[in-house]
Order: C-alpha cells, then sequence, then structure tokens
C-alpha cells in the first residue's frame, strides 16, 4: 500500500521548539527519506476559529507565519503539499458524515479535548465547533487517506477517534477509508515538551514558547528565565533533573558532538546530569550552554526565514498550489465516500434504470 503523511498545525501562533521536536523536525525527516508518496501539511486554519470564533484576524496574519516556520525548517514544496484547510469543501462535508458515527459522551471522554476545554475555561460554554473538533480532524486525515501521522503525544486520543470512525464507516458502508497510524518521537522528551515556566506543554495559547522565530536575545532571556529545580538554591545544592525543564530541553536538542563544541569538560548528557545531581553544578552555566545548543539548530532557521520573508506573494504561490493539491485528493475520497454511502443519486446510471424498470411493472 503506498505511505501517505497527513499532519498540521493551527494558526494560531508562530511555531515554537515544541512544535520542532514534536513533529517538524521528524516531518522533514520522513519528507527527504522518499520512502512516503505523497505528504500534505495542513494549515489547520478552520479548526483555529473553533476556539478564535472572535478573533479571525489572528488566524489570517498567522497563515503566512507558520508557512514560513515550516519552509525555514526544510519543508519542501515539491515534495510536500502545504494545504489551507478552510479551502477545502470536502472536509466540512466529511465531517457532517462522520458526525453521525460518533456519540456525544464518546466525545466527552476524549481527554485532550477535556483538558483543552479546562485550559480555555469555557465552562458550560463550549463552542459546539469546539467540541466536534476531533471529528473534523477525522476527516483532514482519512480525506488524503493517510496512513501516517506524525504529531506529539497529545494527539494521540484524536488518532484513536479517527481510527474508530474509520472501523465504524467500512464496516457500516463496506471498505472505503484507510486506518491510519500516529508516529510518535521515540525521543521521551519529545513527546510533549513543557513550557519554559516547566507547565506540561509548550503551547501558543499558555504564553511559554521559545519561538523558531525569536532573535537570539530572546532565546537568551527566556533561557536565562527558565524553570528549573526550585529546590536547586546553592550551586553546591545537589539538583533534580527530573522534572527540570532544562534537562528535559536538552534531552531534546542535544546531539553527538555538543558537549565538544560547547562544554568540552563533560563527554556527555548523562555526566553534566550527574554532576547537578550531585552538587556544585549552577543553572547559569547549564543555561548558557543550552542557550548555545539551541542556537545551533535556531540560528539556520531564523536565517532561513529571513530570506524567505522577502517575497511574501511566492509563499502564497506555494500555498495556492498546495490547496488545489490537497484539494484534488480530497475530492477523490469525498467521491467514494458518496458512493459507499449511496448519496451519490446523479450518478448511478444503473440504480435509475433498476427503478424504473420496477415503476415500468407497478404500470402494468
Ligand atoms: P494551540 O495552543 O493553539 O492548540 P499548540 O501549541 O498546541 O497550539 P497545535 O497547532 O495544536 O499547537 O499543534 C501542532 C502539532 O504540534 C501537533 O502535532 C502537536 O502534537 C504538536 N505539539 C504542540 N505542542 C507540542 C509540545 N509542547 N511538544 C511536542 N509536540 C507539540
Ligand atoms: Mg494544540
Amino acid at each position: 500500500m503506498e505511505k501517505i503523511i497527513l499532519t498540521g498545525d493551527r494558526p494560531t501562533g508562530r511555531l515554537h521548539i515544541g512544535h520542532y521536536v514534536g513533529s517538524l523536525r521528524r516531518r522533514v525527516e520522513l519528507q527527504n527519506s522518499g520512502e512516503f508518496s505523497e505528504i500534505y501539511i495542513l494549515i489547520a486554519d478552520a479548526q483555529a476559529l473553533t476556539d478564535n470564533a472572535d478573533n479571525p484576524e489572528k488566524v489570517r496574519s498567522n497563515i503566512i507565519e507558520v508557512a514560513l516556520d515550516y519552509l525555514a525548517c526544510g519543508i519542501d514544496p515539491d515534495k510536500s503539499s502545504i494545504v489551507i484547510q478552510s479551502a477545502l469543501p470536502q472536509l466540512p462535508e466529511l465531517t457532517f458524515y462522520y458526525a453521525n458515527l460518533v456519540t456525544v459522551p464518546r466525545l466527552q471522554r476524549n481527554p485532550t479535548v477535556k483538558s483543552e476545554i479546562e485550559m480555555r475555561k469555557f465552562g458550560e460554554g463550549i463552542p459546539v465547533g469546539f467540541f466536534t473538533y476531533p471529528i473534523s480532524q477525522a476527516a483532514d486525515i482519512t480525506a488524503f487517506k493517510a496512513t501516517t501521522v506524525p504529531v506529539g503525544e497529545d494527539q494521540e486520543p484524536m488518532l484513536e477517534q479517527t481510527r474508530e470512525i474509520v472501523r465504524k464507516f467500512n464496516s457500516v458502508y463496506g471498505d472505503t477509508l484507510v486506518e491510519p497510524n500516529i508516529l510518535l518521537s521515540t525521543n521521551k522528551a519529545c513527546l510533549r515538551l513543557p513550557g519554559t515556566d516547566g507547565q506540561a506543554k509548550m503551547s501558543k495559547s499558555l504564553g511559554n514558547c521559545i519561538y523558531l522565530s525569536d532573535t537570539p536575545e530572546e532565546v537568551r532571556r527566556k533561557v536565562m528565565n527558565m524553570y528549573t529545580d526550585p529546590d536547586h538554591l546553592k550551586v553546591t545544592d545537589p539538583g533534580k533533573t527530573e522534572g527540570n525543564t532544562v534537562f528535559t530541553y536538552l534531552d531534546a536538542f542535544c546531539y553527538d558532538g555538543c558537549f565538544a563544541e560547547f562544554l568540552p569538560e563533560y563527554a556527555d548528557l548523562e555526566e553534566l546530569k550527574e554532576h547537578y545531581r550531585r552538587g556544585g553544578l549552577g543553572d547559569v552555566k547549564v543555561k548558557k550552554f543550552l542557550y548555545s545548543v539551541l542556537e545551533e539548530t535556531l540560528e539556520p532557521i531564523r536565517q532561513r526565514r529571513l530570506a524567505l520573508q522577502k517575497d511574501i506573494p511566492a509563499i502564497y504561490d506555494i500555498l495556492r498550489k498546495g490547496t488545489e493539491e490537497g484539494s484534488r485528493k480530497a475530492a477523490s475520497t469525498l467521491n467514494e465516500v458518496r458512493n459507499a454511502m449511496k448519496i451519490n443519486y446523479f450518478d448511478d446510471a444503473d440504480y435509475i434504470r433498476r427503478q424504473s424498470e420496477e415503476y415500468a411493472k407497478q404500470d402494468k
């Protein structure tokens, strides 16, 4: 079977280093592996409107920011189609049909939706569109016949819900949709990168992010203010590395050669952690090292972004072309779905002929 990737992001802000380690870095590797026949990256603006309905300008202005971040990180428009979600009417149509296959309690049990509702303080006032977004996400994934979905850990319940919808659809209407697999990072620190404030998840909505497009000064300031171990007061105190955000970021970003380049007195990350746990290693030293490690990744991305920013109409052309490619794929899937559901009234000449024969018989 052909291998197809679908993944995406909500244009609610510029992309941050959590997106990078959770999904983006992997997407670029997969794109360049040549293993996938089609790759679709969805800028999920319609989904972003489910909790930003009163702020369309925010969503609109962030489309270009997300596109610039993608391209700066190495997404190649000749290999991956960048698709604007709201430009594909096939997606809400699929959502409408899938909604009949999902119950309200099943949606209420979705742990990601639960925690996001809490985080957004909706209380009883949850917008219907937001509540049902896992169904629209199932439409996004299945419209492209995706086999592989590289995302962060918070998306696991969405993938499970999608797989259920696919199984239900195929059992009711016949084999039509493809059951997708989630592709999670094997590096534990990358599954859900915490915020600079130590909160469980770096998230645009929580304002605890280091953005891919931050200036070196911003990155330095954010790193220097990062949450570490609150009990590690004096340099000589023993410190905790577990749950210490600075070390989690090092787990996510350190690569072979980092120590030789920036901190040659240690052989590797384990040795650095060991010293911190023993006591005698100050936060400032570790943070300075982290800053250098981060900059090694961020500086080339920043430079590419600055170059890309010089020709904004060219970015919109890339988006238009990607959206056209995505639209063709979604239209073909929708056609199959309509046939399977037997709502293809005008196209089924055989059915019309049989019906007329039936009526003709009655006339006799
Ligand atoms: P919002 O707060 O608007 O929901 P977000 O920061 O959660 O924004 P999304 O656009 O919802 O970002 O997520 C895009 C992708 O990035 C998803 O695959 C998600 O799993 C991944 N992702 C987001 N935040 C993190 C994180 N902190 N660590 C790892 N992956 C992440
Ligand atoms: Mg999110």
